[in-house]
């Protein structure tokens, strides 16, 4: 691996004003690379460099279906250099390495299906009478700051970059302190598509530093944020000093509940991904299962064998698809999580399985399922962002809903009944952005995603996701005679 990894700001690859950080490999605790750091001033820079791109018409002239072919191309190269994105992928954040090739394919997935969408954001014409014309246009908003989290890197950049410049948007995107390496790829992405320099600023900076600058800069004028809810809310509050739009994806608590006839064989599929995929580090993560008290036990059982079926080690050699998991992001997240499972078991729920560190250097921790935990701990409550299951029980369908929507979050939630109109019924009854009903995660990027309550605003994914990005505008003209 390159050991030194540069910010990228008006097509030149620059240091960073502050330094340079450490970039540690999660799977052993040692220094992978090291990235440039930048200050408030390469903010500056970048937020200008955009703004010029933005100001010049190079995006807003084009004709659309020729810049959504430049945003098509960015998603093929990402496919093209797959390989090397994955490996560095797997090592800076953990996770094993096919996950990783999947998110690459996820990232590139989303170059694909807002490219293909460029020339279909169409305004409107509306009628006044014989003596006006009037229509209404959809334009950027022009400089669009991205503020990426480190549980998803390469795809968290692909979702809002791919919408932002389908729409004529340029970027400035701060990566993560903790994964920021594999970002770099968008900057070689750009230059090789032959984007105008300044079109896509992608820097590392700290959050409070960088971070806070960018969202606070008066040339910015939306703001696309994924992470934690206080972050969120200083990102949403420089917003408002520059009355500035945000989109705010900001993790969950999310609950399967799962009915007296669900197929619970078939649900040990959902535990597996809902709760492990990505050692939990998922905002949309399964964190609760609420499950009717008659098939408890059994569910107790069989998610049981599922975290003990995990093989969990460092994600880089952990190649096929199956039952393995790779280590937590950093050792912090990991302590982090696992100080959640004590709190829990002090409070009275009881450790089925893992709940440990590995004994072994790494961010590791043993697949948990926590049993008998209740509405009011703080397990259910907050976000444990690691591979930590809590279950709870429930007598009927009112309590379930109950117990579901008993969190400040609304991300998303799931129904597992074999009886539709159930389904139906209670899907309709939870408060969230989105329901899955008898498969956790259906969907794509074809769906639009994003929270209600303390789960932020704003859509990510599918068509509604474009109508972030833009602006209407409405011009009316009086026609002479
Ligand atoms: P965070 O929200 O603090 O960081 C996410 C991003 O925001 C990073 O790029 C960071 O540099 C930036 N940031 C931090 N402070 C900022 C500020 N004041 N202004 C602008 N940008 C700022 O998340 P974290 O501290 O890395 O993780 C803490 C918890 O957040 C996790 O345990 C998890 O619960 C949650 N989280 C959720 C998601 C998600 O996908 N929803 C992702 C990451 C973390």
């Amino acid at each position: 691996m390159q050991d030194y990894w540069q910010n990228y700001i008006d097509g030149a690859f620059v240091d960073g004003g502050a330094g340079r950080i450490d970039v540690l490999d999660p799977a052993t605790s040692e220094v992978l690379a090291q990235q440039a750091l930048a200050n408030a001033a390469d903010v500056d820079r970048a937020v200008q460099a955009a703004k010029r791109v933005h100001q010049s018409g190079a995006l807003t002239d084009m004709r659309p279906i020729e810049r959504g072919r430049i945003v098509q191309a960015i998603g093929r190269w990402l496919l093209d250099h797959l390989d090397e994105i994955a490996r560095d992928l797997s090592l800076e954040q953990g996770k094993p390495l096919w996950e990783a090739e999947k998110e690459v394919r996820g990232a590139a997935l989303y170059f694909e299906y807002y490219g293909n969408q460029a020339s279909t954001v169409e305004g409107r014409s509306i009628p006044l009478g014989s003596g006006y014309f009037d229509w209404t246009e959809n334009e950027p908003f022009g400089v669009s700051a991205q503020i990426i989290p480190w549980n998803y890197p390469v795809e968290m950049t692909a979702r809002g970059l791919a919408a932002a410049l389908t729409t004529g948007n340029a970027c400035v995107i701060k990566s993560p302190e903790l994964t920021p390496l594999t970002n770099t790829y968008y900057a070689r992405a750009a230059e090789a598509v032959g984007l105008p320099n300044g079109t896509v600023n992608v820097l590392c900076g700290y959050g409070h530093e960088a971070g806070a600058a960018l969202s606070a800069h008066p040339d910015v004028r939306q703001i696309v944020f994924t992470g934690s809810v206080p972050t969120g809310i200083a990102i949403a509050t420089a917003a408002a000093q520059n009355l500035v739009p945000c989109v705010l994806e900001l993790g969950g608590k999310s609950a399967a509940i799962v009915h007296e006839d669900a197929d619970l064989e078939a649900f040990e599929d959902d535990i597996r991904w809902g709760i492990y995929f990505n050692a939990g580090q998922v905002c949309s993560a399964m964190s609760r299962i609420v499950v009717h008290k008659s098939r408890k036990d059994e569910l107790i059982e069989r998610a049981e064998k599922v975290a003990k079926s995990l093989s969990v080690g460092p994600g880089i050699e952990r190649t096929e698809s199956g039952l393995n998991m790779g280590s937590m992001v950093s050792e912090a997240q990991r302590d982090r999580a696992a100080g959640m499972v004590r709190t829990a078991e002090q409070a009275g729920a009881r450790i089925v399985t893992g709940g440990r560190p590995l004994n072994r250097p790494g961010a590791f921790l043993e697949p948990t399922v926590l049993d008998n935990v209740t509405p009011d701990m703080e397990i259910a409550q907050q976000e444990v962002f690691g591979p930590v299951l809590s279950v709870l029980s429930f007598e009927n369908d009112n309590d379930a809903i109950e117990i579901a929507n008993s969190t400040d979050f609304g991300l998303v939630g799931g129904v597992f009944t074999k009886d539709l109109n159930r389904a139906t019924r209670v899907a309709r009854k939870i408060r969230a952005g989105q329901v899955f009903v008898n498969e956790w995660f259906a969907g794509g990027v074809e769906t639009p995603f994003g929270g209600f309550g303390k789960s932020g605003y704003g859509r990510e994914k599918g068509r509604e996701a474009l109508w972030n990005y833009v602006q209407t505008k409405n011009i009316a003209v009086k026609l002479g005679d």
